[in-house]
């Protein structure tokens, strides 16, 4: 059956429910009281996405990205997703790793807790992330690792399934 109904954001639609009659009164009670219209509903998501965007662009010192405008305004959403989605712990880590390589006081601390050189320090971790570099693809660490690593729009357009 098709019912007229005022969603919650004040405009009018039609909806097609199926189901008990009592069902159907539920259904119609929850667009009027929280539902969103298709368009309000659009608006919503592309809202919370920018949001998203903005939060994980300012968490994490992440490259600029290259590629067409199209390419990169779609690969900056993928990125921020993926990155929101991997395990918090795992993109910390990267987070903290990549202040202490460009931040030579905080390296200075890190080699001198681990009773070695800022140099055989910073070695280590080039080493480790050269290592990143060379795991198949389809490794977890490695897509986080390219996720917050690569400057190309394109690559993380290709790995767009790691995001959703
Ligand atoms: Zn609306």
């Amino acid at each position: 059956m098709k019912y007229d109904v005022t969603y919650s954001c004040g405009h009018e639609g039609v909806v097609q429910l199926y189901g008990k009659g009592s069902e159907r009164e539920r259904k119609i009670e929850w667009y009027e009281s929280c539902g969103l219209c298709p368009e309000c509903y659009k608006a919503h998501m592309r809202e919370e996405e920018a949001k998203l965007v903005k939060d994980i662009e300012s968490k994490f010192d992440l490259p600029q990205l290259v590629g067409t405008p199209k390419q990169i305004e779609w690969a900056v959403k993928i990125r921020a997703k993926g990155i929101a989605r991997f395990p918090k712990q795992l993109t910390d880590d990267y987070k903290l790793f990549f202040e202490v390589l460009s931040d030579p006081q905080k390296l200075a601390e890190r080699a001198a807790e681990q009773e070695i050189t800022s140099d055989d320090l910073k070695a280590r971790m080039t080493a480790f992330l050269d290592q990143m570099d060379k795991l198949p693809t389809y490794d977890y660490e490695h897509i986080v690792y390219l996720f917050m690593t690569t400057n190309s729009a394109k690559t993380i357009i290709d790995n767009r399934s790691w995001a959703e």
